[in-house]
């Protein structure tokens, strides 16, 4: 590149910076975000057990030739630690390498700046309430508090319970700011989409539906050619995540849930390095969007962030299968992030043997918003 084309390539670069902030402030002004209650953006990552979140990467599982691949080395090369030789033999230190590998949005921002709930190490334990240990109850549980037992199937008809989002949907401040996008096809009925009244986009369904441009059509065709491994029920989590995204940025909603699916596909597939690289990619995207959060007036200092799962797995060789007759796929894990000044944050308690319940997490998230969910169901407790 000549000298001038180099001075010329700055001055697009800050004019680009210019106008990306530019935009995102007069966006908040024809929006009028209204920043008098703080924001909630809930992730769910379908089925990432807590021993990877708070282990890292499985040396025994990515050596396992029945669930390799033949890529151990490529594994070994990006998640293993090197402190200790890049021996399993746990060191703390070796751990905490390992886990930021693997995961570093999770290990070092929520692991320092937020709260980290579910380490079976210490004796931290979170579990599913509901008896079933899959989908459907899990993500049932999450949002309505209500592990009911008769949620039974994932084929199971639009949710009959009440779910936060509805309820926030109804709420001052939140009225019509409420979005859920989710890979697998399923959540229009989990969450009620008819009932519920916000909008629901999952599986294959396009963001172009309810925000047509050029951006939103390219999406969907991209999302209507691409390859389908988990057939017409999921797709992959690169739509999801970017349809959201563009959402976030572009209609500022005070609400936003966002679904990943693949960690729980590629599990039950026995591949491990994908569901690795699957969970890398989702902890990547998670601190992509809490980066946006920082940088976005309205966003930054008025934002919770909560990511969960829906279930555990098995551990051993049984990590690929989930469900009631399955050892520990009740044992979950979950992460909170707030503001930095005057978090609620600040009021929860971590201790070390220390019990919480998934169906827990629906309280917690109303009241960190500083509102009381009361729905016609019993609704577990909020954590503090
Ligand atoms: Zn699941």
């Amino acid at each position: 590149m000549s000298q001038k084309s180099s001075i010329f390539a700055v001055f697009l670069a800050i004019l680009i910076f210019q106008h990306n902030g530019l935009k995102a402030q007069k966006q908040i002004e024809k929006i009028g975000l209204d920043r008098s209650s703080p924001n909630l953006i809930v992730i769910t990552t379908d089925g990432l057990r807590w021993q990877e979140v708070f282990n890292g990467m499985d040396f025994a599982l990515a050596n396992n030739r029945k669930f390799n691949h033949g890529d151990s080395a490529y594994l070994f090369n990006k998640y293993s630690n090197t402190l200790n030789g890049g021996n399993s033999i746990d060191g703390a230190n070796a751990v905490l390498e390992r886990r930021a590998k693997l995961l570093p949005f999770i290990t070092q921002t929520m692991g320092t700046k937020g709260l980290l709930f579910g380490n079976r190490f210490k004796e931290n334990k979170v579990d599913v309430a509901n008896p079933h240990w899959f989908s459907y109850p899990g993500y049932n549980e999450i949002f309505t508090g209500y592990p009911d037992s008769a949620i039974n199937s994932n084929n199971y008809p639009p949710n009959p319970h009440e779910n936060i989002l509805a309820f926030l949907q109804k709420q001052k401040g939140y009225q019509n700011n409420v979005i859920a996008f989710g890979a697998w096809d399923a959540y229009s009925r989990i969450l009620n989409e008819a009932a519920s009244g916000f909008p629901v986009i999952n599986g294959f369904e396009s963001l172009s539906s309810i925000l047509p441009d050029p951006q939103t059509k390219m999406l969907a065709q991209m999302l209507k050619d691409s390859y389908k491994p988990f057939k017409e029920a999921e797709c992959l989590d690169v739509f999801t995540h970017q349809q959201a995204k563009y959402y976030l940025e572009t209609k500022l909603p005070k609400v936003m849930y966002i679904s990943y699916g693949e960690t729980d596909e590629w599990a039950h597939e026995g591949n491990y390095s994908a569901y690795l690289d699957a969970s890398h990619q989702v902890d990547a995207w998670v601190n992509e969007l809490w980066q946006w959060v920082q940088n976005t007036p309205g966003y930054k200092d008025n934002t919770y962030l909560l990511i969960t799962t829906d279930h555990g797995r098995g551990f051993g060789e049984g990590w690929t299968d989930h469900g009631a007759d399955v050892k520990g796929a009740s044992s979950i894990w979950f992460g909170l992030m707030g503001p930095e000044k005057n978090s609620n944050l600040n009021k929860i308690k971590q201790t070390d043997n220390q019990q919480l319940y998934q169906k827990q997490l629906a309280a917690t998230m109303v009241k960190l918003l500083g509102l009381e969910f009361t729905p016609a169901h019993p609704v577990g407790n909020p954590i503090y």
